[in-house]
């Protein structure tokens, strides 16, 4: 499967604990990190500096969870645009990784980073299974699209609840590694905990993640039939 997530955290924040349960049951995992995460501290570090130390607990964390590749996009913090020229970076990863699944942000999610990736992630993921822009690969045709949680708009309507209550420590030992932003991490905990709490609750569990199934592709008929 392949994470399309905008900063580095956001792909632990919204399903690390999903990713351990993936993982370990053998599937590959990708990550696709979009921005360089410089705006991410209030620390006054150099941009460029920051980039690295970001790309770094990044790198950590997602061999916590059983991440295989992570792919940065180092595109400016704060700066994502819906443009062709980062729609076609994601179709090149996305024909190249070929996923049985995509999971990015949800559309109702406030910070615009975040709604540039989902759009970017929708789009790319529809236009990789045709024949458009031959030159970045083979065209590919992504069975599954899920799109996370959001700590501060969650979503409406999960059609899917995954139980963490056996992963999310390790998804909290992810989410401390990215220690430049340790204090906003320490403000996200309590919400982490508190929301898979919320989620567990729904199937009588300890913890959980949401995430609701999208169809980007028309069914071929009605699923009774
Ligand atoms: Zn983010």
């Amino acid at each position: 499967m392949l994470i399309i997530a905008a900063h580095p955290d956001d792909e632990v924040i919204g399903m690390g604990g999903t990713v351990v349960k993936v993982a370990s049951k053998g599937f590959k995992v990708y990550a696709v990190i979009v921005s360089d995460g410089t705006e991410g501290t209030a620390e006054l570090i150099p941009e460029s500096e920051l980039a690295t130390i970001r790309r770094d607990e990044a790198l950590r964390a997602h061999e916590i969870l059983g991440i295989n590749t992570t792919y940065f996009l180092g595109i400016e913090d704060m700066s994502v645009q819906v443009n062709k020229a980062n729609m076609k970076l994601l179709i090149q990863k996305i024909r190249s990784v070929r996923p049985l699944a995509i999971f990015t942000h949800h559309m109702g999610d406030l910070h615009w980073d975040h709604l540039a990736t989902a759009s970017l992630a929708r789009d790319a993921t529809m236009v990789s299974a045709s024949s458009f822009f031959k030159d970045l690969g083979e065209p590919w045709r992504t069975s599954y699209f899920f799109v996370f949680d959001s700590l501060r708009v969650p979503l409406a309507s999960p059609t899917h609840l995954i139980a963490i209550d056996t992963t999310l420590d390790a998804k909290l030992n992810a989410l401390n590694q990215y220690k430049s932003q340790i204090k906003a991490i320490a403000t996200f905990i309590p919400i982490v905990e508190g929301l898979s709490t919320y989620r567990g609750s729904l199937i009588g569990v300890g913890a959980a993640e949401a995430f609701q199934r999208i169809d980007l592709f028309p069914a071929m008929d009605l699923d009774f039939l």
